[in-house]
Parts: C-alpha cells; structure tokens; sequence
C-alpha cells in the first residue's frame, strides 16, 4: 500500500504513522526527519533548510522532492509506504504523481487526519521524544508509563524541536491553510481522499485510519 498521511502539524500524523506502519508492514517516511537527518549532518541542504525550517516556512519544493526522489529509490519499499509530511504543496503533490507514475505505480488512499486550530497549538508546544529511539510522547496526553523513563528502549534522555514553540506553530498553521490545504481537493478529485477525525484519543484514530485500510485492501 502507498499512502500519505496529510494534516496540520500536530494532527498526529507521526504518531498514527509509527503505529500503522509495524501493524500493515510498511515503511515511515518523513520528511520532516529527512530534513533535521540532513540539518544534523550538516550538508549544503541541511544549511539551506535550517532556517526556514526554525521560521516555520515551507522548504522549497526543488530540495525536498530531490529528497523523495532518492528515497524512493531504496530497495526496502516493496511492500509499501506512509508519506508523512509529504506532499505539503500542491507542486510537490504534482511531482510525486511524475514520480509514482514514471515506475507504474499509484497512491492508494490520502489520510486526512482533521483536527481544529486551536488543538494544535496545546499538542504541538506539549511534544517530545526519546532522544534515543524517537518514540514520541506528549507532556497530558501521551506520558511514559515511568516518568522520564522511555516506555520502549528505557531511555532517559529526551528531546524536543526548535520549531515546537507557540510563535512558529502559527506560522507554520498559516503555511499549512496556505499552501497544503488545497491538496484536500486535489486529492478528493481523484477519489482517493479519506478524511477521518483527529480529534479523539490516539488509540480510537489509529482504529478509524485502519477501518480505512481495510476497506481498500
Ligand atoms: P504530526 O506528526 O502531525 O505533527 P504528532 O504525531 O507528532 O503530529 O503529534 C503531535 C503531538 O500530539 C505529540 O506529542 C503526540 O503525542 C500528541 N498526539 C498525537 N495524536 C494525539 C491524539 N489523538 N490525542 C492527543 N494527543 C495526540
Ligand atoms: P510536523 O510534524 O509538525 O507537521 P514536520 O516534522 O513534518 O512537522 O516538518 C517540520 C518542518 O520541516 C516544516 O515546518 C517545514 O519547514 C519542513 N518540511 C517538512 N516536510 C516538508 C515538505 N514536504 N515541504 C516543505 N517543507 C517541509
Ligand atoms: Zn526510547
């Protein structure tokens, strides 16, 4: 299955992603970690993706469908996989289908994860991670089991993004209904959109995104 999981940041579209990804088989992938991946190495792209990134803006589309497009090389993709973050511009939406349809392939469903404004400041400024697995947490909504312990690796080490503050999440909320948001008719166009409600307890999305899947499969 080739899916997008498409929302606003903080819809929980990660979350959902890791959780569906071990049960369907398939494969993550983010292009918000591909950016920090390469901000982290410390390469021409990286540099030049740094600070729009901090801004809350959009990279361009050039660099981070360059990053797709390598990605979609790797041989570990035959069962399927969850773009998470990616298309975010109807360009880039553009250019995945070039992409998808240059290898005889096709997107089976778009998952819209649709949650209100003003939950996603209170999920974005309350999210971190083990800064050794990547498990992600949430300072009310999604705690360790052991305080300050990593539920899945024991890690007590944890961290959170330099863009998780309430002054960039609003700048990133207006690049989200400015540019990403068309992407909702674009898709529904194609009779592949499949819009669920992000707006319940995590567990109880992950049930309707596979309610989802199973219809398709
Ligand atoms: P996105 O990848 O769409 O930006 P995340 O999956 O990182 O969003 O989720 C943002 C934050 O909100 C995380 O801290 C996560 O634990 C929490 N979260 C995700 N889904 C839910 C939900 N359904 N209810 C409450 N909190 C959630
Ligand atoms: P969130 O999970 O909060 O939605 P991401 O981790 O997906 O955030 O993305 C973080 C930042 O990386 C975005 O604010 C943007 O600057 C950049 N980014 C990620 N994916 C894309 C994309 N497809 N197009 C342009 N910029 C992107
Ligand atoms: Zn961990």
């Amino acid at each position: 299955m080739k899916l997008i999981f498409l929302g606003p940041p903080g819809a929980g579209k990660g979350t959902q992603a890791k959780r569906i990804e071990q049960v369907h088989n398939l494969v993550q992938l983010s292009t918000g970690d591909m950016l920090r991946a390469a901000i982290a190495s410390g390469s021409d792209v990286g540099k030049q993706a740094k600070e729009v990134m901090d801004g809350g803006n959009l990279v361009s589309d050039d660099i981070v469908v360059g990053i797709v497009a390598e990605r979609l090389k790797d041989d570990d993709l035959e069962n399927g996989f969850i773009l998470d973050g990616f298309p975010r511009t109807v360009g880039q939406a553009k250019s995945l289908d070039k992409m998808l349809s240059d290898r005889s392939e096709a997107l089976d469903a778009v998952v819209s994860i649709d949650v209100d404004d003003e939950l996603l400041v209170e999920r974005i400024t309350g999210r971190y991670t083990c800064a050794k697995c990547g498990k992600g947490y949430h300072d009310m909504f999604e705690r360790p089991e052991t305080e300050g312990v990593c539920d899945r690796c024991g890690s007590t080490a944890f961290s959170r993004r330099a863009d998780d503050n309430a002054e960039t999440v609003r700048e990133r909320l207006k690049a989200y209904h400015a540019e990403t948001a068309p992407l909702l008719p674009y898709y529904a166009e194609k009779g592949i959109l499949k819009t669920i409600d992000g707006m319940t307890e995590i567990e109880q999305v992950t049930g309707q995104i596979d309610e989802v899947l199973n219809g398709i499969n």
